[in-house]
Order: C-alpha cells, then structure tokens, then sequence
C-alpha cells in the first residue's frame, strides 16, 4: 500500500467505501491486458460500468473533423496528447493558437457517461499515460475525473487479490467504440477519422515521440501547406505510454491493437 500513487489510494479508498463507479479504459489496453477478462476483473474490483474511451475519441473525431470543415483554410495540431499540449503552451507559447479546441477522448467521454447517467457514478479514467493524471485536475476539472495508469491499476489488483477467473470470459464493455480503437497507435487519429482521405500528403503530418515533435513544432510555420499535425509525444504513440508496463516491443503491441481493433 505504502508504494502506490496517490490516485491509486484515493481509487482505493472509493473502491473500499462502495461508491458507484464507472471506469473509462484506455484504448491500449489490450498491450497490458486480456480482453474480456479484464472486464470482469474491473467489476469485481467494484465498478459498475466499464465503457471504451475509444467512444470519446469518435466524438474528438468529429469535433475535428466540424472544425477543419467549419475552417478550411486554418491549421491545426491535434490536442488528445496532454505532453504535448504542455509542451506547447510551455516552450512554443506561440504555437498554442494552433491547438485544436477539441475534447479529448477522455474528456468526451466523461461527457458521454455524464449524458447517459447523469451524476450516477465516480468516472475513473484508466490509462497508459501519466500526463493524464495533470489533464483530468488542470483542464476539465468540472468532470471530476480521477485518472489512473495501467500500473496504478495492476497494482491495486494485486492489492486486492483479484485475478482472472474462467467466468470473466463472459464479461463485456457497456459502452463500446469502433474504428477508433486504433488511436493509441501513431497515426490512429488520422486513420479513424478520415484525414488522410480528406488531405493530401504535404497538407497531413503524423507524428510521434519527444525529437522528432520539437523539431516538427520548430518547423511548424514555415509549412504553409500543412494543415493537421497529428502528434502523440511517445514513440509510437500511446501504446508506448509512461504508466504501461510491457516487455513487448512496438511492433507487438501496435499489433495486439489491430488485432483487438479486427474484433470490431
Ligand atoms: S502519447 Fe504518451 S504522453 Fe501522449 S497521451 Fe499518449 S501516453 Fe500520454
């Protein structure tokens, strides 16, 4: 108990103190877990409703998608990565205009379980990224979001001795996403929301990791063609995230999302 975080006491004190609870999973989970055992797991661990972030980020799709619409000719760097987003409004102040004024799939879909049972349950992000943590106090407050890392969250379970039984098999996500389910790999907003349909190639960019995004935000104004920056600060993308702990590599675990996103 003495090693967790403080967002995995506060998850564990709601979890011992019986409060309603809805658990919004990360797309990457299935880097770190099986699927559906870990939905079971969540709710004998005391969740009431497990649902896909995957469905927030259909709404961040379309609320890009409007606004590139709305505004053709403006460009945009995409905002779902809150490293970036620090990273701009800290050291490329300049650049933060460019930010699309979006929500998150977090934040959308805090939204949505909000909208589906009003003030019902304590919405609990679970997620690869630590950064997330900072998102949830800093830029949606209002939704009361508390974030937690896969580790966080593998840790608690080991806290509370809960492992997959055979009966987790039969366990399923109550709000579940589609071709979204590709946005923790590098590149998976592009593909999801129709961009790299809708742009040509110069007027596009994906991008991931911490080199390669200052050089492109340095570069950023000097390319008047470019239109959307899709940009993710970990290598790879999310799947690479800080609060995940994986011996795979990349290539493995950008195919257990694609294998994952094939079950859609
Ligand atoms: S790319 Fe990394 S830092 Fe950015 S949202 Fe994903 S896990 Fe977090």
């Amino acid at each position: 108990m003495e090693n967790l975080t403080a967002e995995a006491k506060e998850l564990i004190s709601l979890i011992n103190s019986q409060k309603t609870m809805c658990a919004m999973l990360a797309p990457s989970f299935p880097v770190v877990f099986k699927y559906p055992e870990l939905i079971g797991m969540l709710r004998r661990l005391g969740f009431d409703k497990v649902v896909e972030v995957s469905r927030g980020a259909e709404e961040t799709n379309k609320q890009l998608l409007a606004l590139t619409h709305l505004h053709p000719e403006r460009k945009y760097i995409t905002s779902p990565c809150p490293t970036i987003v620090r990273l701009i409004r800290n050291k490329y102040p300049h650049l933060a205009q460019y930010l699309s004024p979006i929500d998150s799939p977090m934040s959308a879909t805090a939204k949505l379980v909000e909208k589906q049972w009003p003030k019902k349950f304590k919405k609990v992000f679970i997620g690869p990224c630590l950064l997330k943590k900072l998102e949830a106090k800093e830029d949606c407050p209002k939704l009361n979001i508390l974030a937690v890392t896969f580790k966080d969250l593998q840790d608690i379970f080991l806290e509370k001795e809960i492992e997959a039984r055979i009966t987790d098999k039969l366990s399923r996500f109550d709000v579940i996403a589609h071709d979204t389910r590709l946005y923790p790999i590098s590149g998976g907003l592009s593909q999801s929301s129709g961009v790299i349909n809708k742009y040509l190639d110069p007027e596009y960019d994906v991008i991931s990791g911490p080199v390669l995004a200052e050089k492109v935000l340095n570069e950023f104004l000097k390319k008047p063609e470019l239109k959307i920056l899709d940009i993710l600060n970990c290598e790879g993308g999310c799947i690479n995230g800080p609060g995940l702990i994986s011996q795979d590599s990349l290539d493995l675990r950008r195919q257990k999302i694609i294998n994952y996103w094939s079950k859609r």
